[in-house]
């Protein structure tokens, strides 16, 4: 299993979820097949006690989960159909640690953050990523995990250290990073400096992004493309530009025009999938 794991930083509301679903899309387009978790650093169970008004609507899985509105987008863009267990939430993952302390099943321990939960973090999305989630019945090769809210928050610091231990779990070849960050326009001129301490606290907890993904109003300059690249220890090929565009079905051309599915094939290994007899 192969998994893709989409941050963001700078702000909310950044974009993560139209990437992590547009990359799921064109890595299906390979003839892979991909399914999606996303994790929700919130302490509420679901989303089905949380008001519209401030979080946007529920949207209901076929198991009757309540859930965020990015689970849709994953079914519309991947054409799968999720579970309740594809989303994972801070209540959730707490009350299935604090379930298991109370059948005694951590055997007499101190109970901890980590590695208890952060082990059950890992486990979670190793057992839900085997999970077939289309007509076919089969095993999915590849898995995007959407990290909700913005590194170095202190809700998502548990995730984020699972995440950090997960990628030893699976090993450098099934393990890729993808960092979405804003680039404002500010006075003229785009700036590089958010993005920049954005990767700086990305690496300070352990997480080193394999592609960064810009967010801007219009399309970055060759100029800001380097200086991120060159701050961020990345070559510019790994630096995309995620403009606004007037519909997010666009942003998956956008992507696969910047090589994003040959730089997630090289990380990945991806062509050594064998995917004989599927659509490709
Ligand atoms: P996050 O998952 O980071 O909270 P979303 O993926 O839900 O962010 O996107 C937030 C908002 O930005 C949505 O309304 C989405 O339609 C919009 N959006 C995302 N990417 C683009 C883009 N490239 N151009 C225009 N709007 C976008």
């Amino acid at each position: 299993m192969k998994y893709v794991v989409v941050s963001g930083g700078v702000i909310s509301g950044i974009g993560k979820g139209v990437l992590a679903s547009s990359t799921g899309l064109l890595l299906k387009t390979k003839g892979l097949k991909v399914t999606s978790i996303k994790i929700d650093p919130y302490m509420n169970i679901d989303a089905g006690t949380m008001s519209p008004l401030e979080h946007g609507e529920v949207f209901v899985l076929n198991d009757g989960g309540e859930a965020d509105l990015d689970l849709g987008n994953y079914e519309r863009y991947i054409n799968v159909t999720l579970t309740r267990d594809h989303n994972i939430t801070t209540g959730k993952i707490y009350q299935h640690v604090i379930e298991r302390e109370r059948r005694g099943e951590y055997l007499g321990k101190t109970v901890q953050i980590v590695p208890h939960l952060t082990n059950a973090i890992q486990d979670w999305i190793e057992r839900v990523a085997k999970i077939p989630v289309d007509d076919t019945d089969e095993e999915p090769d590849v898995c995007i995990i959407e990290l909700g809210g913005t590194v170095g928050d202190i809700e998502s610091a548990p995730f984020v250290e699972a995440l950090r231990q997960f990628q030893f779990r699976v090993g450098p070849d099934n393990f890729a990073l993808i960092h979405v960050s804003l680039v404002p326009f500010i006075h003229g001129e785009q700036k590089t400096k958010p993005t920049q301490a954005a990767i700086k606290d990305l690496r300070s907890l352990g997480l080193t992004p394999d592609i960064i993904a810009c967010r801007c109003q219009a399309e970055l300059e060759a100029s800001t493309i380097n200086k991120i690249a060159m701050f961020c220890n990345l070559g510019p090929k790994q630096v995309l530009d995620v403009y606004d565009v007037n519909s997010t079905y666009h942003v998956p051309l956008l992507l696969q025009k910047q090589g994003i599915i040959d730089l997630l094939t090289r990380k990945l290994a991806l062509d050594q999938i064998s995917i004989s007899g599927r659509f490709r």
